[in-house]
């Protein structure tokens, strides 16, 4: 079975065919700048050279139709006919509380997808462009929709209630409801693998570390607890999102220094972070580059706000879990960065953690990096939230 996984931003696309016999990407692409002068297509597959695609695409519909295009293609395609995808899984990142579990799409979910979408204003409405242009591609496929709240969906009560009115959670869903639930769920699946023990057995941390960071706390394979919130903007310090801040920073910004409400969502989402307090980059490795090869004081310190905020959720992680066994980074920095692994396991010892510095030097694989007999372990592994779309989409459409 060859399942299409589909991810939509408000002005790309990211896409995967994946033949489910092998759980193998045949194809990977991206589309850039829909509906922007130089839209571009490029897909890869393994072997071959990039299949670079410019021309104009004016809306998401005339992304994906080159899409299947380029998937069908005679001399750089993967398959021969649209008809060999059996399923379409869509990526979407706002279930609210309704979906605690991947669905396949009907009217009735596209109806609950666009009264969430007020809840992820920046988000929901490119994935539903999205499926609606497949839908109208593909009518006769099935589609998918895999939430990135749904896994968080089994924190208790007293972790998503925000300490405010009651009424603000009950008559507008204004509470934590937590994302990158994929990506938790997945590597989270695999150390338990890895550990050879069943994931109901062990209380794990899943540190998701990219441009957007989020930490989840699993037990008894269930998320109870993350640091993303009511938006992606709380928790850790973030490329360029603040993460948690006073709330009174708000008010002061818009009444002493007459901020203004869409001036201050620029700062926090954008101009925040470790791009804030460096200066140089949102990209680690500039902040690195900056601290480490030319001294910059700011850029040291973003990157020590940076662990140190990791470092704290893992601390009271450890202490809502009443332990832990494992430590997991993914994602863009989790994996590729062995300085941040080390520098936020550095004095976690009394959790029983103790790196193994030769064997942190590792990128991109999934490796056990503790060091031999240390009481808890800590985990590299790369992040699949296509596979794990796939595999949703494929069992669903089984049954
Ligand atoms: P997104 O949240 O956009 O999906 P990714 O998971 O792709 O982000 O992570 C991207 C980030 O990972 C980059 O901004 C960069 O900070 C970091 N990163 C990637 N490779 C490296 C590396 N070799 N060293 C340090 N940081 C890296």
């Amino acid at each position: 079975m060859k399942i299409l996984v589909v991810n939509c931003g408000s002005s790309s696309l990211k896409y995967q065919l994946i033949d489910m016999n092998g759980e193998k990407a045949l194809a990977q692409g991206l589309v850039e700048r829909i509906g922007i002068e130089g839209s571009t297509l490029t897909q890869k597959v393994e072997g071959r050279e990039k299949y670079i695609i410019k021309q104009p695409m004016a809306s998401h519909k005339d992304a994906i139709k080159l899409v299947l295009g380029a998937l069908v293609d005679n001399t750089n395609g993967v398959i021969k006919d649209m008809n060999e995808i059996s399923a379409v899984g869509h990526r979407v990142v706002h279930g609210g509380e309704k979906y605690s579990n991947s669905v396949l799409i009907t009217d009735e979910v596209m109806k609950a997808l666009d009264e969430c979408a007020k809840l992820a204003p920046l988000h929901n409405p490119p994935n539903i462009i999205g499926i609606n242009a497949c839908k109208e591609l593909m009518p006769n496929t099935p589609m998918v929709a895999v939430f990135d709240t749904a896994f968080h969906q089994t924190i208790p009560e007293h972790a998503y209630i925000y300490p405010l009115p009651y009424e603000l959670y009950n008559e507008h869903g204004i509470r934590k409801y937590g994302f990158h639930g994929t990506s938790h769920r997945y590597v989270s699946s695999v150390v338990a693998d890895m550990m050879g023990k069943d994931i109901k057995d062990l209380k794990i941390i899943t540190c998701h570390l990219g441009n957007g960071a989020s930490i989840a706390a699993i037990k008894d394979g269930k998320s109870i607890e993350t640091s993303m919130g009511f938006t992606p903007l709380e928790g850790i310090a973030m490329g360029t999102r603040s993460g948690s801040i006073d709330p009174a920073i708000i008010t002061f910004l818009m009444k002493e220094l007459n901020y203004s409400i869409d001036q201050v969502n620029d700062l926090i989402n954008k101009k925040s972070g470790v791009l804030g307090i460096s200066g140089v980059s949102s990209d680690f490795r500039d902040i690195e580059d900056a601290a480490w090869k030319e001294g910059n004081k700011r850029a040291q310190l973003a990157l020590d706000v940076f662990y140190y905020k990791v470092k704290k959720f893992i601390g009271s992680y450890a202490a809502v879990m009443n332990g832990v066994d494992c430590i997991v980074f993914t994602a863009g920095l989790g994996e590729n960065s062995p300085e941040v692994r080390e520098f936020v396991c550095e004095g976690l010892d009394y959790l029983g953690i103790k790196l193994d510095k030769e064997k942190n030097k590792v990128r991109g694989k999934a490796v056990d990096l503790s060091v031999e007999g240390s009481k808890s372990k800590v985990f590299v592994i790369p992040t699949n939230e296509e596979l794990m779309i796939a595999r949703d989409a494929m069992e669903i459409v089984n049954n």
